[in-house]
C-alpha cells in the first residue's frame, strides 16, 4: 500500500511539474523563431538547444514572466542574464557540436552554460560572485545538467586542470584578452569575448588560435556587457 501511494505521488509530481514547465514552451519557441532565427542565427544545434533550455527556471522569481523577452534581465548582485539573441550569437560563433569541451567565464544565471551543455559533451564554467555561483549550481542541478562543472573563482586564470578547451565563451567585458585563456585554448579553437572598458563602447571579438599556436582576432559587433571583475 505504501508503495502504491509513493508511486502515485511520484506520478502526480512529475505530471504537475511537467505541465508547469510546458507553460512556457510556446513562449520559448516563439523567442527562438522571432528573436534568434529571424535575425540570422541558423546553426541547428544552437536553435535546438535554445528551444530546450528552460530559461524561466534560471532567472530570479520576479523575472520569470519576463524570461523570454528580447532583452537582458537583472539577476541580482548588479549582474544580468544576457539578451537571448546575444547568447544565440555567441553559441553559434564557436560552431558547437558533440564531442567538444567548452569553458565559459561568467556563469551568472547558468543560462549560457545550459545552452552549451545541450550541445557539447563537457562544459566548465567559472563565476566570481559566490551567491550567483551557488544559485546557478542548484538551478542547473535541478534541471539535470550533469555535464556542467562549476567553480567559484576568478575566471581570468581559466581552468588549468581541464585544459585545453575546444572553445571559450567569456560573458563579461574585459579591457584585454586574459593571456591564460588564450593559452588554454586548443590549437584550431575559438574564443568569443566582449572587449572594452566598463560601460563604454565594447566589441564582441572572435579569437582564433591557429595550428601554429599564433592567434588572430576579428571584430564581430558592438555590445554592452557587465564588467569582467577581479578579486
Ligand atoms: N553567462 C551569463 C551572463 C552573466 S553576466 C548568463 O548566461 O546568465 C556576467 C557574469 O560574469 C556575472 O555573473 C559576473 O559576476 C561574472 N564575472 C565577472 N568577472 C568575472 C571573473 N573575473 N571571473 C568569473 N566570473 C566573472
Amino acid at each position: 500500500m505504501k508503495n502504491l501511494v509513493f508511486i502515485l505521488l511520484t506520478f502526480l509530481y512529475f505530471t504537475i511539474s511537467h505541465t508547469e514547465q510546458d507553460k512556457y514552451q510556446k513562449d520559448r519557441h516563439q523567442m527562438v523563431a522571432n528573436q534568434i532565427a529571424a535575425r540570422g542565427i541558423n546553426d541547428k544545434n544552437t536553435l535546438k538547444a535554445m528551444r530546450n533550455v528552460q530559461r524561466h527556471q534560471l532567472v530570479p522569481q520576479e523575472q520569470v514572466e519576463n524570461a523570454y523577452e528580447d532583452r537582458p534581465l537583472p539577476i541580482g548582485h548588479g549582474q544580468t542574464i544576457s539578451q537571448p539573441f546575444i547568447v544565440g550569437y555567441m553559441t553559434e560563433i564557436i560552431n558547437p557540436r558533440s564531442g567538444m569541451k567548452v569553458l565559459e567565464i561568467g556563469t551568472g544565471s547558468g543560462y549560457q552554460a545550459a545552452v552549451l551543455a545541450e550541445i557539447v559533451d563537457e562544459v566548465y564554467t567559472i563565476e566570481i560572485v559566490e551567491p550567483l555561483y551557488k544559485t546557478a549550481k542548484s538551478n542547473l542541478n535541478n534541471l539535470g545538467y550533469n555535464n556542467i562543472k562549476m567553480k567559484h573563482a576568478d575566471g581570468f586564470y581559466g581552468w588549468e586542470e581541464h585544459t585545453p578547451f575546444d572553445a571559450i565563451v567569456v560573458t563579461a567585458a574585459s579591457e584585454f584578452i586574459p593571456p591564460p585563456l588564450i593559452e588554454q585554448l586548443k590549437e584550431g579553437g575559438k574564443m568569443v569575448i566582449p572587449v572594452g572598458a566598463p560601460f563604454t563602447a565594447q566589441h564582441l571579438m572572435l579569437v582564433e588560435k591557429k595550428k601554429d599556436g599564433k592567434w588572430k582576432t576579428k571584430n564581430l559587433l558592438p555590445v554592452r556587457f557587465v564588467p569582467f571583475t577581479r578579486n
